[in-house]
């Protein structure tokens, strides 16, 4: 099947969408996205998603937003059309094309929209069940990390580094020492004592969903998380480690800068964890994920 592609309000091929080379998105990197799951066919905490969008698009000054409604029909279309079961939405926005490369930003832009969904397993992955081995790079990133810009130079060089150094993902460490988060996910430890650390939510990190998500889940089974910063030495000297986004989920983090935690494999919080947030979309663990219970 042809994948399908939403531009401008019109659904097309994916290969033939087509956007202007002076679009602010790619002269500037002046848009943001989202990437939303999709479980069951149901988009997951769809209007978060929504929400931190318009959030980024109001810190950006845009001054338009996208219609909502459309925006939420779109995700519910392109995933039905594409018969996306396991998998994603993508979405961004920029700041729209004027033909010409100009720093100043329109007062009332003509945005630039697309997104397409893809089909993809997030639950049975071999991260997932087991574990990912992270290298620590150093966060160069701009200080408004909690806007999902597009500029994302800084985590693509952080991955690339990662899979040239034989890892699977990245952690990106603050000149103070202490971890800010994934390079696309949010970042957690869990100490020997079983305490789940994450740290606060500022400008040096984004506000993840999925993150928010599992606050809500442990909270209600009683399951108290401190949220404070981490440096890298103490991540090293933590028991178990995990990362949460949107497409990992809940991801096991079994080795950092090749020191190994704990056994060196998935621990049991982090297994407690993944079993809750796949329980809270939707899925049936014992068929969806018999490991998390080995
Ligand atoms: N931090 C960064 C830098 C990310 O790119 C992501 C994933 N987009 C996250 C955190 C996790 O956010 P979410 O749970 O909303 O996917």
């Amino acid at each position: 099947m042809t994948r399908q592609a939403w531009v401008n309000g019109v659904y097309v091929a994916a290969e033939e969408a087509r956007i202007s080379p002076f679009d602010r998105g790619f002269l500037f990197a002046d848009g943001v996205y989202e990437v939303t799951a999709v479980y069951n066919g149901q988009m997951v905490d769809m209007e978060r998603h929504l929400d931190r969008l318009e959030r980024s698009l109001r810190e950006l000054k845009f001054g338009t937003m996208p219609n909502r409604k459309e925006l939420e029909e779109v995700h519910r279309r392109l995933v039905a059309d594409n018969g996306v079961t396991e998998g994603y939405v993508y979405l961004q926005v920029t700041r729209g094309a004027y033909g010409q490369r100009d720093f100043v930003a329109p007062d009332k832009p003509k945005l630039t929209c697309f997104a397409y969904a893809e089909s993809r397993a997030l639950i049975d992955t071999p991260h997932a069940r087991n574990g990912s081995r992270v290298i620590s790079v150093p966060d160069i990133r701009w200080s408004r990390r909690d806007i999902k810009s597009v500029g994302l130079l800084a985590q693509a060089l952080a991955k690339t580094e990662a899979k040239a150094r034989g890892a699977d993902d990245a952690w990106l460490v603050a000149p103070d020492g202490f971890v800010t988060e994934g390079a696309s996910s949010n970042a957690w430890i869990v100490t020997k004592d079983g305490e789940i650390i994450t740290r606060a939510l500022s400008n040096m990190i984004l506000a993840g969903i999925t993150r928010h998500a599992l606050f809500d889940s442990l909270g209600q089974q009683g399951h108290k998380i401190t949220e404070r910063s981490f440096t890298l030495e103490e991540a090293k000297t933590a028991t178990e480690a995990f990362t949460t986004a949107a497409t990992g989920l809940v991801t096991p983090v079994t080795e950092i800068d090749g020191v190994k935690l704990g056994s060196g494999k998935p621990g049991p919080t982090t297994r407690g964890v993944q079993k809750l947030y796949y329980t809270a979309i939707g899925a049936d663990v014992s068929k969806a994920a018999p490991w998390v219970n080995e």
